[in-house]
């Protein structure tokens, strides 16, 4: 069955960097996957603290580990959109911006049959373009509020201390699954979020 898609307005289109902050809420994000070294740790120990996160896979990734992508939905997590082959958007023409979504969309759909309704451009750098293309095929943008730079593998300490530092009501937390060695993401998320916990925040996947 095709997916049925809803352009957004230009308001829905904006960029979400955070959350209400009148609750203590955060949103836990977990880019670049699947990859079946880190997103299998990943899923556990969500599990095994009851948390539901938004996860933004890459769509050549999720091609190759299809019952990973399946996983994750399965969980109860978001399934969203991070593009194809993630490139850097901001230099690439409207057709081709467009095929790096859509393709994204359709596996995801295929593969789960959930159509995404969140997307987030590689390293945060969205355009005009890729604005007006996410909005007509029915894609919020998520950025984010804290990022502990868990990508350029700064030392698990760096990346909890970031985020206890950083993280209040209503943030949006940038984690990595995929994209590299990510066993000091993993270490990170075991070690912050019993503390995020026990400092009385919930989690939670933003409904679009
Ligand atoms: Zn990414």
């Amino acid at each position: 069955m095709q997916p049925v898609r809803r352009a957004l307005s230009e308001a829905e289109s904006k960029p979400v960097y955070d959350l209400d902050p009148s609750q203590r809420v955060v949103a836990l994000t977990i880019d670049d996957g699947p990859d079946p070294r880190y997103t299998p740790q990943v899923l556990a120990l969500l599990q095994q603290h009851g948390i539901r996160a938004t996860f933004f896979l890459v769509g050549e990734c999720a091609v190759e580990h299809p019952e990973l992508v399946r996983e994750i939905a399965d969980r109860g997590h978001h399934i969203a959109n991070h593009t194809w082959t993630h490139p850097d958007l901001r230099h690439m023409s409207e057709g081709a911006v467009r095929d790096e979504l859509e393709r994204t969309s359709d596996l995801l759909h295929k593969t789960t049959g959930r159509l995404p309704t969140w997307f987030r451009a590689p390293g945060g750098d969205f355009s005009p373009v890729s604005l007006r293309v996410a909005a007509d095929l029915g894609l919020r943008n998520m950025s984010w509020t804290v990022d502990p730079r868990d990508w350029s593998r700064p030392g698990t300490s760096s990346i909890i201390d970031t985020v206890l530092k950083d993280v209040r009501p209503g943030s949006i937390v940038l984690n990595h699954d995929g994209g590299g060695d990510r066993s000091q993401t993993v270490a990170a998320l075991k070690a912050y979020l019993p503390v995020l916990i026990d400092s009385g925040y919930c989690f939670t996947a933003p409904p679009n």
